[in-house]
């Protein structure tokens, strides 16, 4: 295995790893450095967990500060173009650390907060944007960004931008940008709009795969608890009487779910924090602030605003509700066992969710074994619902009894 110093990184950029604690590259850097610095492009098929964003980050640093250019006022050297806010913070706060001492600048732009300080940073000219793509439309729009000397562009988590709707406001920057610059794309599955935009965006791109999603699961114990649902808020705390469990991240299918989920761990003083599209900006990064630091025990959030979450320290994920997608518990779970620690996911399946859990054992080809021991093992309610499920005529309505009215019941007491 090769080792960061043999990849000829700036002596800077190898200090920060050292002091990251990275000893080795991972696959995908392994897969993506060399190339990067003799300013070829890549489609990483990659999801956050890998090191994606050092893989991207490192050579990028290097680059820029191996050959220095003074950006004019609204111009930027190398543009990364990520989905969600977080995501966009946190890829910040990554090149910052790596590039501590390399003396380049950075700005992320994303909506939810006042264009204003992003408008004033942006006028004398930035080496690193990192945007989300509605924010940087509107300032494009607006003459404040221009891409005359733009070298690299990076475009991260392809498929999600797909997902979330951005993708035409993506394809809207793309155009906007000089034909002649080093291009990335990253993501984590190969839909076939990503598939033909990257034909589009990309020049003799080398491919760089790697697939996480077996890898890290594997460190992950898995494991379903069957449940009522009225019983899963009752399941959760005592789930939590555990005080080994300092971090747990908490899905719900819904942003009212997590609120309630917040509420109800209030009520049994449990420190906890909803993160959801509902939520402003602050409201988000002061959750994710105190989740990293300890002061939030427990994060409760939807797919989409945990994406790209990463915490290291997350050793339990809860899916307080199964996800109606499959591909979507994967990415799930995958928020433990990050770089190299165990973790532990748990899904609660109340007997409504049962044909979602067929589906997700269909798509990761794996049984979850079912934990018996929990006190609130719900395995008669749901052996009902199987029996209903194979036997078509019980689902067929059964003529009622007449029942008294609800006040001459109350009445009979
Ligand atoms: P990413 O896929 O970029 O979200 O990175 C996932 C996690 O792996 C982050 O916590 C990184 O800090 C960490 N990481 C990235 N590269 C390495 C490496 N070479 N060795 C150890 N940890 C790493």
């Amino acid at each position: 295995m090769p080792s960061f110093k043999s990849l000829n990184l700036l002596p800077s950029i190898i200090e920060a790893l050292d002091k990251k604690g990275y000893e080795n590259p991972t696959p995908i850097q392994e897969g993506s450095i060399p190339h990067l610095l003799k300013g070829g492009d890549i489609l990483g098929i990659a999801q956050t967990g890998t090191g994606k964003t050092a893989a991207f980050s490192l050579p990028v640093l290097h680059n820029l500060a191996s050959n220095r250019v003074k950006t004019k006022p609204a111009r930027m050297r190398c543009l990364v173009l990520t989905p969600t806010r977080e995501l966009a913070s946190q890829i910040e706060d990554n090149i910052k650390e790596y590039g501590k001492g390399l003396n380049l600048s950075s700005l992320v732009i994303f909506g939810g907060v006042s264009p204003r300080p992003q408008i004033k940073r942006l006028s004398k000219g930035v080496d690193i944007i990192i945007a989300t793509p509605g924010r940087l439309l509107d300032l494009m729009g607006d003459g404040h960004v221009l891409f005359e000397q733009l070298e690299t562009f990076i475009l991260d988590e392809a498929d999600r931008m797909l997902d979330m709707g951005f993708i035409n406001d993506v394809k809207k920057v793309i155009k906007k940008l000089p034909a002649k610059r080093q291009t990335l794309l990253f993501s984590a599955t190969m839909p076939q709009d990503i598939a033909e935009l990257s034909k589009k965006l990309l020049k003799d791109p080398k491919r760089v795969e790697v697939t996480p999603e077996s890898t890290t699961v594997e460190k992950i114990e898995q494991k379903i608890n069957l449940v009522e649902r009225g019983n899963k808020p009752l399941l959760l705390k005592s789930i939590l009487k555990d005080k080994n469990i300092k971090h747990m991240l908490v899905f719900t299918r819904t942003k009212h779910g997590a609120n309630r989920v917040v509420q109800h761990l209030e009520k049994e003083e449990i420190s906890s924090a909803a993160i959801h599209g509902n939520k402003s900006q602050n409201a988000r990064e002061r959750a994710l602030n105190g989740f990293r630091d300890g002061t939030v025990r427990v994060l409760v959030a939807t797919d989409i605003a945990a994406r790209g979450i990463d915490v290291a320290s997350i050793t339990h994920v809860i899916n307080y509700n199964l996800p109606d997608d499959p591909k979507s518990y994967v990415h799930r779970i995958g928020r433990t066992a990050r770089a190299g620690r165990e973790g532990v996911a748990i899904s609660f399946c109340d007997p409504s969710e049962k044909g979602l859990l067929k589906d997700i054992e269909k798509c990761i080809q794996y049984k979850i074994p079912i934990d018996e021991s929990h006190e609130y093992h719900g395995v008669e309610a749901l052996l009902k619902e199987e029996k209903r499920l194979r036997n078509p005529n019980l689902n067929k309505r059964r003529p009622q009894k007449a029942r008294p009215a609800k006040h001459n019941r109350k009445s009979n007491k």
